[in-house]
C-alpha cells in the first residue's frame, strides 16, 4: 500500500469550487453552456460544480486516452467515446481535471474547434503548469499544484483511489 498526502482537502475544494460556479455563472447569464466532461477523472468535479451553478446547464462527455498505470505523459491522445451530439453553435466549455504537459487539452481543443461551436473555453480543477509540453489558455482554474502525482477527487492510479474526498499525493 502507498502513502498518501493531502494536498488538497474535500473542504478546500469544495469552497473553491462554489466560487468558480459564481464566476461561471455570471459570465454565462443568460446563455445555456454545453459543458464536456472529459472521462474519467473529471466526473467527480463536474458533478460538483454543475450543482453550484445558478444558470441551465447541457452535459456531455467525451473519453479520451489516459496514461494507464503509468504516471507519465506518452503524447498520444485517442477518443475512446465520443460526443453524443453536435456540438456546432453552442457555448461548450470542456471540463478537465487536470492539465499537466497540456497535450491532451490541445488535442481536445483542435479537435472541438473544428466542430465549429458558438465559443469553447476551458475550466479545469487543478493546473500543474511546472509540467507544461504546449502553450494553452485555460480560462477557469481550481488551483495550481506543484510537480506531484495526485489521487482522489475522481483522479487515479491504475483505477484506484478515484472515490477518495481529499486530493493526496501519491507517494510510491
Ligand atoms: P496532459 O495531457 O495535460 O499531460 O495530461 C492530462 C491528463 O493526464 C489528465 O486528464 C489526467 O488524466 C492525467 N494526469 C496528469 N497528471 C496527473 C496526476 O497527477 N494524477 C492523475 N491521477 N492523473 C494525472
Amino acid at each position: 500500500m502507498e502513502n498518501k498526502e493531502v494536498l488538497l482537502s474535500a473542504e478546500q475544494i469544495d469552497q473553491r469550487i462554489q466560487e468558480m460556479a459564481k464566476q461561471i455563472s455570471r459570465d454565462y447569464q443568460g446563455k445555456r453552456p454545453l459543458l464536456v466532461g472529459i472521462l474519467k477523472g473529471a466526473f467527480v468535479f463536474l458533478s460538483d460544480l454543475i450543482r453550484y451553478l445558478d444558470i441551465p446547464v447541457e452535459i456531455d462527455f467525451i473519453a479520451v486516452s489516459s496514461y494507464g498505470a503509468d504516471t507519465s505523459s506518452s503524447g498520444v491522445v485517442r477518443i475512446l467515446k465520443d460526443l453524443e451530439h453536435s456540438i456546432q453553435g453552442k457555448e461548450v466549455l470542456i471540463v478537465e481535471d487536470i492539465v499537466d504537459t497540456g497535450l491532451t487539452l490541445n488535442y481536445l481543443i483542435d479537435n472541438l474547434s473544428s466542430r465549429q461551436p458558438k465559443s469553447l473555453k476551458v475550466i479545469t480543477l487543478l493546473d500543474k503548469p511546472d509540467r507544461r509540453k504546449v502553450e494553452m489558455k485555460v480560462d477557469y482554474c481550481g488551483f495550481k499544484i506543484p510537480d506531484r502525482f495526485v489521487i482522489g477527487y475522481g483522479l487515479d492510479y491504475g483505477e484506484d483511489y478515484r472515490q477518495l474526498t481529499d486530493l493526496c499525493i501519491l507517494e510510491p
